[in-house]
């Protein structure tokens, strides 16, 4: 018997993962998966690559769910919702992608401009050359910075410049969560709070998230991410029962040479919960 493995929040090339679309399908029908939401940040191109490949890339081998990972923002702070089941081709979908990426545009030459202050070259034409048809991110901006030796590692570019808090933590161009949670919905798709527990917030302060997250007519949130700590999943399970909300679960996979995130790995889904698939 076949039995399901999900991986619903997952990137390609087409934002800033390092595979492409068909080597990402490969890695997860090579680990098992037999259903994955590919959702890259602000962007479906991975999805309409896909759509011009005849109908589908190994279609019998591996179920493939139309995602996307927004960002917003709520309070100042940057918030990722990612989209499942979304209508690629939907008006709301067209209209919230090419938002993003206008946005996306015009932030990294924010973060330049900020950068320059700190005493760095423009590094704008640089990160958009890395970055190249990819939506543009700060990872693509890290990059180039480790390249350029301005940082020695992409670790050290967010820990000391563009991490939350940081002068290059540009979160306040986003739409608000209602918004964006608006948007997908209007596509047909699920809402769901990306990594709860990756966000530094008191608690009081996350419940609020929550609430506001339920009342814009967010449906789930990530119970079960790559590389979470012991103990997050059943929080995040209670968190499901006071809201009932769906719980969805997903690697947030990017490289393969990244070892601390494995595509399809993620803590397991507490009992009591009712997983997002029900919903698709
Ligand atoms: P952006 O979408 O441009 O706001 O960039 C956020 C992305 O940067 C996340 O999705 C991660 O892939 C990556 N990222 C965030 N924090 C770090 C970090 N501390 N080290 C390396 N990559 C990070
Ligand atoms: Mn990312
Ligand atoms: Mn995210
Ligand atoms: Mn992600």
């Amino acid at each position: 018997m076949l039995i399901n493995k999900y991986d619903l929040h997952t990137h390609t090339k087409c934002s800033d993962g390092s595979l492409s679309v068909t080597q990402l399908i490969d890695l997860a029908i090579d680990r098992g998966v037999t259903h994955l939401a590919i959702t890259d940040h602000d962007t479906v191109n991975a999805h309409l690559q896909l759509a011009q490949m005849n109908g589908s890339y190994k279609e019998d081998e591996i179920n493939i769910i139309k995602g996307i990972e927004l960002s917003s923002q709520w309070n100042n702070m940057g918030i990722h919702i990612v989209g499942l089941n979304i209508d690629i081709n939907s008006i709301a979908i067209k209209n919230a992608v090419a938002h993003q990426t206008q946005l996306r545009l015009q932030r990294v030459k924010t973060i330049a401009k900020k950068l320059t202050h700190r005493g760095f070259p423009d590094i704008t034409e640089g990160a958009m050359r890395l970055a190249g048809d990819s939506q543009i991110g700060r990872p693509h901006i890290a990059q180039y910075m480790v390249d350029e030796g301005m940082v020695s590692t992409v670790a050290q570019a967010f820990t000391k410049y563009l991490g939350a808090g940081k002068v290059g933590d540009v979160s306040n161009i986003w739409p608000d969560l209602e918004l964006v949670v608006k948007w997908i919905n209007e596509a047909g798709g699920v809402a769901v709070l990306a990594h709860p527990s990756r966000y530094k917030m008191t608690r009081t302060k996350g419940r609020r998230l929550m609430a506001d997250f339920c009342d814009a007519g967010g449906q789930a949130i990530e119970v079960c991410a790559g590389n979470q700590v012991p103990g997050v999943a059943e929080e995040m399970a209670a968190i499901c029962n006071e809201f009932n909300f769906h719980a969805s679960v997903g690697s947030d996979f990017h490289n393969p040479d990244y070892k601390w995130v494995r595509l399809g790995q993620y803590p397991k889904l507490p009992k009591a919960c009712t997983p997002v698939w029900e919903l698709f």
